[in-house]
């Protein structure tokens, strides 16, 4: 029987000091007393994957976010992905262990910056990646991920010229693809992705000669250009399946799981340090704390909350929109697996 300290500690610095045990008993009384779910993201720490009641990506997780029942929505992720479950339940309280967990990529681009864009381009239609803040995906036309990314610069008139942000080289690979030469890109990046070089590909080749290559469109070209495969983290998963040895051109957390899913292939991380420490900020200690003092509410004023909405919902809609997993998805998400149409998971 684990000992429980009464009463909510003053800061996440007493927490710490509290053993794995206790802070899971606290998290568990503490949500049933709230009646909170909490989401954590594929590449939380796994002492906060354990806790969770949903594991998966930004979208997915906020998309059931949408779904639940419960009030109170802990979001254990990064900043814009708790905004998205915000945008997508305005009616429900959402909260992050760290208020600090934002991702750089999100932060190239400010809504101010991007209305000086728009302004020396007038008419061209804004499409904003997914890992994006609010304010910015509230000014633009229509959202995107990685799988959808081509699909959506497709439903575009060829004519009318593009703003694509934050991530420069999802928008070189989506113009390779679609062939638009109107395509203005932001100079943003995922640093996770981006610092992952071809000497390590060329290691990890002549390591695994036999093995697959598969790389995230966030990488950079030279790396793109020697692929076998490019492709989304769900296209990952599949790749994963069908093949015996791979390398894996994205974050760690992904290809950690999927070699727990499937001991017997050779799946290789194309570099050991593709590792994302803001998404590792959240811990145990702050999750305890966050839903003791129901504090760190994520809130968006009704214009962001509204264009925001407007612009994922259009991109949902063209892709078919929110359906219930199969059951190989759900399969592998038991497995802690979810494929991800987003960078992140
Ligand atoms: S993996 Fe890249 S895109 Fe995802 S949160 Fe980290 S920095 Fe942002």
């Amino acid at each position: 029987m684990i000992k429980i300290t009464e009463g909510p500690l003053p800061t996440t610095l007493e927490y710490a000091a509290l053993g794995k045990g206790e802070l899971a008993s606290r998290i568990a009384a503490k949500k049933a007393e709230l009646g909170a779910v909490i989401l954590g993201h594929n590449y939380q720490r796994t002492e906060i994957q354990d806790v969770s009641d949903y594991l998966g990506d930004s979208l997915g997780l906020s998309q059931e976010a949408a779904e639940t029942d419960a009030d109170v929505i802990v979001f254990c992720g990064v900043h814009f992905m708790a905004e998205t479950a915000k945008v997508l339940s305005p009616e429900k309280t959402v909260l992050m262990p760290d208020l600090r967990a934002g991702c750089p990529m999100a932060d190239f681009v400010t809504a101010e910056a991007l209305k000086r864009l728009v302004n020396e381009h007038p008419g061209a239609a804004v499409v904003t990646y997914v890992n994006s803040t609010a304010r910015v995906k509230a000014m633009s036309d229509i959202c995107c991920t990685s799988s959808n990314a081509v699909q959506v610069v497709e439903s575009i008139p060829e004519e009318r010229p593009i703003i694509f942000v934050p991530d420069r080289n999802l928008a070189r690979y989506v113009q390779e693809k679609t062939g638009r030469e109107n395509i203005i890109a932001w100079d943003g990046y995922c640093y996770v992705h981006d610092d992952m070089v071809l000497e390590e590909l060329d290691k990890a080749r002549a390591d695994y000669p036999h093995a697959v290559v598969v790389v995230h469109p966030e990488a950079r070209q030279d790396l793109l250009e020697q692929a076998d495969f490019v492709t989304s983290t769900a296209g990952m998963v599949s790749l994963a399946e069908e093949h015996d040895a791979l390398i894996i051109g994205t974050e760690r957390g992904l290809v950690d799981r999927l070699k727990q899913r499937f001991p017997e292939k050779t799946l290789i991380p194309l570099s050991g340090a593709a590792i994302c420490g803001n998404m590792k900020l959240n811990t145990l200690a702050k999750l305890a704390w966050c839903l003791d003092h129901e504090k760190h509410e994520v809130t968006l004023d009704d214009r962001v909350q509204e264009g925001a909405e407007r612009a994922l919902r259009r991109m949902l809609d063209l892709s078919g929109g929110w359906r219930p997993p199969t059951g190989e998805e759900e399969a592998l998400e038991l497995a802690g697996v979810r494929p991800s149409g987003c960078g992140c998971g």
